[in-house]
């Protein structure tokens, strides 16, 4: 059972961070911000994929200046990464939901100052970013790039706002490795209510991206901490997304879609296991009601796996079994098992949809 952290709730546009909100995904376009096309485009394509929030990169005015359009053709809240210049987080605080910079580039207070105006003025929260990889001197000379440095960043730039009266702040603290992002935010709980923005920074390619994500991220999670989570990947938007919305489903914390139980086969299998899961999850990917279904490649473990599964397939020798809430239903050939398994599946989840 995880006791999530109780933390302030704040608004990024009209989806709520923090308190007892559900835990927003998000993820960030790649396109130049200024090509307003490209731009749009990979929002929707972000919101089609489930993204709560999405993030733009404004490195120039001129990326600034085009987000105007695009939250007019948008409906994703949109968060504006700032980084060295204020006046970019000046133009953009005019139009978007959430302005995220990192105290360690604009190491001037009084251009945060500027900052925490414009936010006030439209009513915006920002995120303090920090990064273990860019963090004020004062901090890295003293604490290197560590855990500690991070939190100490983290620590002075929260007490800058809350100087200022700006307390609608959630906080990131990330490193590009599993151990000193999980310290830093573990460090960092006890000290205040503020939302957390969780992730691994330049966490690599798809396969390391998601096994150092989940590491951190489902260690975090499972103690509690978290309000909001990005998946850092080098890879397609949409595989952040269905990585984060994996591992918020994998740790238990939300229930959506197929939960599938499959064996890893050994040489008492009785079917082509790989390509039956594989057809399971392409032809089951649009269903949100979640299920419990499992694969079995033969009757050693399969009985015992169905009792638990909404359906279940037990795969034997020629032919094979479909069970339905642990009751045999049907004895078919392998050849017609799927097919009738997953005419199953959609019959269950209709039915138990809310
Ligand atoms: S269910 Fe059967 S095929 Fe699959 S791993 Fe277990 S014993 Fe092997």
């Amino acid at each position: 059972m995880i006791t999530r952290h109780k933390t302030k709730k704040i608004y990024v546009g009209d989806v709520a961070i923090g308190g007892d909100a559900p835990i927003a995904v998000q993820s960030m376009t790649y396109s130049n911000t200024h090509d307003v096309k490209a731009t749009v485009e990979q929002i929707n394509r972000l919101h089609f994929a489930g993204a709560d929030i999405v993030r733009v990169a404004v490195p120039h005015m001129e990326d600034a200046l085009a987000l105007k359009q695009i939250k007019e053709q948008t409906s994703l809240p949109i968060v504006a990464d700032i980084h060295f210049h204020y006046k970019l987080a000046l133009e953009a605080a005019k139009w978007v939901d959430c302005i995220r910079f990192n105290p360690g580039n604009i190491n001037d207070k009084n251009k945060i100052k500027e900052i925490v105006k414009a936010c006030k003025e439209r009513n915006l929260p920002t995120r303090i970013g920090v990064n273990c990889g860019s963090l004020e001197s004062q901090f890295e000379d003293k604490y290197g790039q560590t855990a500690k440095g991070m939190v100490e960043s983290a620590m002075y730039n929260i007490k800058y706002l809350e100087d200022l009266d700006f307390t609608d702040i959630k906080i990131s603290l990330k490193a590009s490795d599993v151990q000193r992002t999980v310290e830093a935010y573990r460090l960092l709980r006890p000290k205040n209510d503020y939302p957390f923005h969780l992730g691994v920074t330049e966490a690599g390619t798809q396969f390391h991206s998601t096994i150092k994500s989940s590491i951190a991220l489902g260690s975090l999670l499972l103690d509690g901490i978290g309000d909001t989570m990005r998946i850092s990947m080098t890879g397609e938007l949409e595989k952040e997304i269905e990585v984060g919305r994996a591992i918020l489903k994998d740790a238990g914390i939300i229930k959506e879609g197929l939960n599938i139980i499959s064996c890893p086969t050994c040489g008492r299998i009785e079917a082509d296991l790989v390509t039956a899961v594989a057809e399971v999850e392409r032809a089951t990917a649009h269903i949100k009601t979640p299920l419990n279904v499992s694969v079995m490649g033969c009757v050693v473990n399969a009985i015992g796996e169905a009792k638990s599964a909404d359906v279940a397939i037990a795969y034997g020798k020629g032919s094979g079994l479909i069970i339905k809430k642990g009751e045999i239903i049907e004895k078919l050939p392998t050849d017609k098992l799927l097919g009738r398994f997953l005419e199953e599946v959609e019959k269950e989840a209709e039915l138990q949809k809310d």
